[in-house]
């Protein structure tokens, strides 16, 4: 069993963490400060086509598969997790359209979505369908030659910069839930702005409450089949980008922690000397490589065909929290330095706290995860195949 990269991850790897460690990361700090989208990075990464990194090369792509995007994503999020969220959840719309839409949309949306000339975002969530998202009261009725939509959607990440939401919404009776939801490519210009929250962190990517109130978009950008959006959103992978976005946490904590202890004294020694210090590193270490190894298992699972709901709901528990674990020892190795906003450990400790929440709260994962060990009691293992 391979445990490491292709020569071609790992020059991906590289690219991506010398674009990141040169283009993000001295700016990470202000742009949170500042509550600014890294527009310049993302059109940079656009150029190079990383934001279609799993759009197909057919459509301007770079025709990656998962473990490629968990690859690019933790290094986005080990410089900036705000700006690896911006990709990640533009990646998922580009990911249903590839999936789900007509040749016609795919043409009409994938190539430009690779080069972030047109930007996604999604619109699942509501104010009352947060974990329970077939709670939604959107709906969209069929008038004429197109469909009218009515209802609101909160937590739009990219909001502002996006050209299109990838939006739900009932279009049939609850009698046929969940195949009564369908997905719609909506122009953001639909949309009213209700809120913009301040957050506690990934601060420079906006998530707003956002309202449409008969808004009229024509047939064409009904998504995959009437009623089955919902159904078919089980069947997407690129999710991956949020345990991917904790490995990159844990890994930069875990980063941050080793050169502030090696080069801090106290009682004339480094406190890295400390025994005590040096344990917590050790286990921050090993939280970091627990969550790139679950991510990097689901990631080649899927890439294979494989079912992944075990295994995806391992990797984004164990990595989300270990970024939660990582930033938070990290501050408490910095000391009064890392209260600060001088040093980034702050910024990853409010940065991971959104990770155990956003694509699903960790407890519904828990929940998924425990069904599919249930349901597999006595059959192979992932690790048996
Ligand atoms: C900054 C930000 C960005 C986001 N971006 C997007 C986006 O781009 N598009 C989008 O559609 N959505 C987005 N979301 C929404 C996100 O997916 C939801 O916040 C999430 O699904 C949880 O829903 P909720 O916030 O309503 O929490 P609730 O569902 O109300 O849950 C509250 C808490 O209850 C507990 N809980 C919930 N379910 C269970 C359970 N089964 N067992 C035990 N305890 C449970 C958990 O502690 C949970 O945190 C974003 C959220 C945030 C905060």
């Amino acid at each position: 069993m391979p445990f490491h990269l292709t020569e071609d991850q790992r020059e991906l790897r590289e690219e991506v963490r010398a674009f990141a460690n040169a283009e993000i990361e001295p700016r990470a700090n202000d742009l949170d400060a500042e509550g600014t989208y890294p527009t310049e990075a993302l059109a940079e990464l656009g150029e190079r086509r990383l934001t279609g990194l799993t759009i197909p090369e057919a459509y301007g792509g770079r025709g990656a598969g998962l473990v490629e995007l968990a690859v690019a994503i933790e290094e986005l999020s080990a410089s900036l997790m705000a700006a690896a969220s911006a990709v990640g959840l533009h990646l998922g719309v580009a990911e249903a359209i590839e999936r789900f839409g007509s040749d016609e949309q795919r043409e009409r949306f994938l190539p430009e979505m690779a080069a972030f000339e047109t930007v996604g975002a999604l619109g699942l969530s509501e104010a009352d369908a947060g974990s329970d998202k077939l709670n939604m009261e959107t709906t969209a009725e069929r008038r004429g030659d197109g469909w009218v939509l009515n209802g609101h959607k909160q937590w739009v990440t990219n909001f502002f910069e996006a050209d299109v939401v990838l939006t739900y919404a009932k279009t049939g009776p609850e009698e046929r839930s969940p195949h009564n939801v369908s997905a719609f490519l909506v122009p953001t210009a639909a949309f009213d702005v209700e809120t913009v929250w301040e957050t506690l962190g990934a601060n420079s990517v906006r998530s707003p409450r956002v309202s449409l109130s008969d808004a009229r978009v024509p047939a064409d950008r009904l998504l995959g089949p009437e009623g089955e959006g919902y159904v078919q959103r089980g069947e997407l992978r690129t999710g991956l980008n949020v345990p991917a976005r904790g490995v990159g946490i844990a890994r930069a904590a875990l980063e941050d922690a080793v050169a502030y202890t090696s080069a801090r004294e106290q009682y004339d020694q480094s406190i890295g000397e400390f025994q005590g210090v040096g344990w917590t590193v050790g286990e921050m270490a090993e939280r970091a490589d627990s969550a790139r190894l679950l991510t990097l298992r689901a990631a080649e699972r899927a890439d294979r065909g494989g079912d992944v709901t075990r295994e995806f709901s391992m990797a984004k528990i164990a990595a989300t929290q270990a970024a939660v674990d990582n930033a938070n020892d990290a501050v408490q190795l910095h000391g009064g330095m890392g209260y600060t906003t001088e040093h980034d450990v702050e910024r990853y400790l409010r940065d991971a706290k959104l990770l155990t929440i956003a694509g699903g709260p960790n407890e519904g994962h828990k929940d998924t995860l425990a069904e599919a060990v249930f349901e597999r009691r006595g059959a192979p293992t992932a690790e048996d195949e």
